[in-house]
Order: C-alpha cells, then structure tokens, then sequence
C-alpha cells in the first residue's frame, strides 16, 4: 500500500445515488450494482460493504476472480451475477456457490451442464442473445437447440435470466440500433415462451438505456457508472433533465475522492524546461509543486498539460508530462504552499471541486476508463 495518495468512498453519497435510482427506475426492478474494474476504480472490497449497507442484494462482476472478491466481502448478503469471463476450472467454485452466470455459446453450456451433473447441484444461467451489438451472445438460428437443451436438462440447469447488452444506449446517434436490439431481443423471449421456457428474470439494461428506454428496465437494470454518481454521457444527463422540467440540479453525487499532498516545491525561471523533455517550458518565473502521484497509479499521461488540481482552495493546472509516479503543478499563485499541504486530484475543497470529467480531459466518454485505472495499491477508505 502506498501513503502517497489515499481514496475516500463517500457512504452516504452513495445512499443518495441509490435512493435516486430506486425512485427512479421503480421499486419492483431489482438493482444490480455493476462492480467490474475493481468497482470502476473505486476498489471492490470498500465499494461492496458500502453498497450492501445502502440496500444493495445484486451484483455484477466481469469473472470469477471479482466475483470471489464481492463474496469475500459480503458473503451470503447479496447474489452474484458473472456477466463476463469464466474458464471451465472456475466453474465447480461458481455452481457450488450459487454464482448465476451468462452463457453466450454452446461450448459453455455444454461445460455448465457437466459441471452441475459432477456436482449434483444446478447451474444458474442467464441465457445471453445477440441482438445486435455483435459482441457476445447465441443468434437467432443458435436458439432453438440452446432451448431444447434446457428442456431436456431441466433438472441441471436452472433458467436464471435471459438478456442482452446494447450497443451504447448513452448516445442518441445510435437511437434507431438501440430499437432494433429491442426488438430482437423480445423476439427471442417470446421464441422461449413458446417452447414453454420462461426466465427468472429479463434484464438487460445499463445505466444509460435505463434512463432513456424506459422499457428496457424489464425486471432488473444492470447498473455501473451512474451508481458512482456520473452519467453515461452528458445526452443522458440533458435527456434527464429535459423530461423533469422542475428539476434543475444534478441528483447524482460522485462518492470516489482522491487526495494526495505536496511532495517539493520549487521556484523556476523564466526560459527553463519543467519536468522530462520539452513540453513546457516556463514563460515567466513560476512557483512550482511536485505531487507524488503518476501514471503507474492511474493518472493518465493524457493528462499531460491538461489535468487540475486543487490545493489550498484553490485550481491548479498540471504542467509538462504526467510521470510514472510523479506530476508537477502551476503553484504560483499560492502564498502560502508549503510541504504536506493536501492535493485534491478527485473531489472537493472549500467550495470547489474536481469532477471525474475535468479530471478525465473534460470528456464524459474517458469516465469509465480513467476511474478504472486507478491504482489497486492505493489506500482506501469508507467516509
Ligand atoms: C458494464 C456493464 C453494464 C453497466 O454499464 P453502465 O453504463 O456503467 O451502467 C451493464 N451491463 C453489462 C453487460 C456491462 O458490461
């Protein structure tokens, strides 16, 4: 574990976003908190015993290791979906436990069923159906025989959910994809209600088609990025908005901070280079800060340039390349800096913040990826 920076998980942030999502969503749909990418960075173990706190008894992990992770932290509390991922090796720890889990091709449900024939115990699947992402999932022609196999096996296998994943719900571009995908995938529910076969549970939502396709909600929505307290894209947000006239703030509550402290400071003159290379150069004296924090713990080097910091109150650019483990910041308008002052890289202080987005180059879509990369080894801590 480091000390060089340090995560806060804001509970009641977290409260708040559910609450909203409940309201929001309806009460009967089940809410299953998205936790793959440690949690979106957050850090799985500190993120799943806030999340159980707050009412959360669903999640969904990408494999087996995340899954065993969320087990370890909230044991029996909370079922467990794997929506990605598994090698046949995985699979007796994944029946034993009751793990549900999705099955996208003939070879693994053919493993699925030998495994729970092995274990005498039933396999939870979630029969996943291509609709048009063309990513993961059977096809229309594949469907008949992954029914007839159900059928037969019915004593082994256990038709837990059927479901399918759109192909980016958060822009309205891909409106008219998304319809079609709706379509399909009712096709495929009522081919299995004609054979008799009717799933636990449909699902197949995300954050951003659950706002904006209110029937895709079904009977469980598969949330990740707005459980965080960001919204898919601002369309979203603006799509929100706009069918909520009388609300004009944002419900949602980012509950990740991410502090760190000043490392140096240091005085450079006019003409000088600051950091590796050449890409800035210092045009007047400055007043400069190091902060011992860098790419290797998730602070992308795209924020070269770009990214902010808050010290003493204050907006602070980053200059020159982010480092390995270390960036530099404009500190030269801060009388008073000194060593082991706070650094806000995620958060708030005194009244201003750093949002996920402007730490993300001020692009929404970079959300997901730069919360993911955030260093395991950081410690972190519920609030
Ligand atoms: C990541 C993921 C989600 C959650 O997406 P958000 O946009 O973060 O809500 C839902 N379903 C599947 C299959 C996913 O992979």
């Amino acid at each position: 574990m480091h000390k060089n920076s340090s995560i806060e998980i804001n509970q009641e942030a977290l409260l708040n976003n559910i609450s909203f999502l409940r309201k929001t969503l309806g009460k009967k749909v089940i809410l299953s908190s998205v936790v793959k990418g440690n949690a979106y960075g957050h850090g799985i173990p500190e993120f799943a015993r806030s999340a159980v706190h707050c009412g959360i008894n669903h999640f969904s992990v990408f494999d087996v290791d995340e899954a065993k992770e969320v087990k370890r932290e909230v044991a029996n509390q909370a079922e467990i979906m794997i929506m990605g991922y598994l090698a046949e090796e995985d699979l007796e720890w994944i029946i034993t436990n009751e793990i549900s889990f999705y099955v996208s091709d003939k070879i693994r449900l053919e493993k699925a069923l030998k495994w729970a024939k092995k274990l005498k115990k039933k396999a939870l699947l979630h029969i996943e159906i291509e609709t048009g992402m063309n990513r993961t999932g059977f096809t229309k022609s594949e469907i008949s025989a992954v029914a007839k196999k159900l059928i037969q096996e019915k004593s082994f296998l256990t038709f837990k959910g059927l479901c399918t994943h759109f192909a980016g719900a958060e822009s309205v571009a891909n409106h008219y994809r998304i319809l079609k995908q709706i379509v399909r995938y009712e096709e495929g529910y009522q081919f299995f209600i004609s054979q008799g076969l009717k799933p636990e549970i449909r699902h197949t939502a995300c954050s951003a088609a659950a706002m904006m396709f209110p029937k895709t909600r079904m009977d469980m929505v598969r949330i990740g990025i707005m459980q965080y307290g960001l919204w898919s894209s601002p369309e979203v947000y603006v799509n929100y908005l706009n069918s909520n006239k009388q609300k004009k703030t944002d419900p949602l509550q980012r509950i990740i901070s991410w502090k760190s402290e000043v490392m140096n400071i240091k005085k450079v003159n006019p003409g000088e280079f600051i950091g590796y290379g050449n890409s800035f150069m210092a045009s007047e004296k400055m007043k400069i800060a190091i902060i011992p924090v860098g790419y290797s713990h998730g602070y992308s080097r795209s924020l070269s340039n770009h990214g902010r910091v808050l010290i003493n109150g204050k907006r602070c650019m980053v200059i020159g390349t982010v480092n390995m483990n270390m960036i530099t910041v404009n500190v030269s308008d801060l009388e008073n800096i000194k060593k082991g002052d706070e650094v806000v890289l995620i958060g708030s202080q005194d009244d201003i913040s750093i949002s996920i987005a402007s730490f993300s180059d001020f692009s929404n879509q970079l959300n997901y990826e730069l919360l993911t990369r955030i260093s395991r080894t950081i410690p972190r801590k519920i609030i």
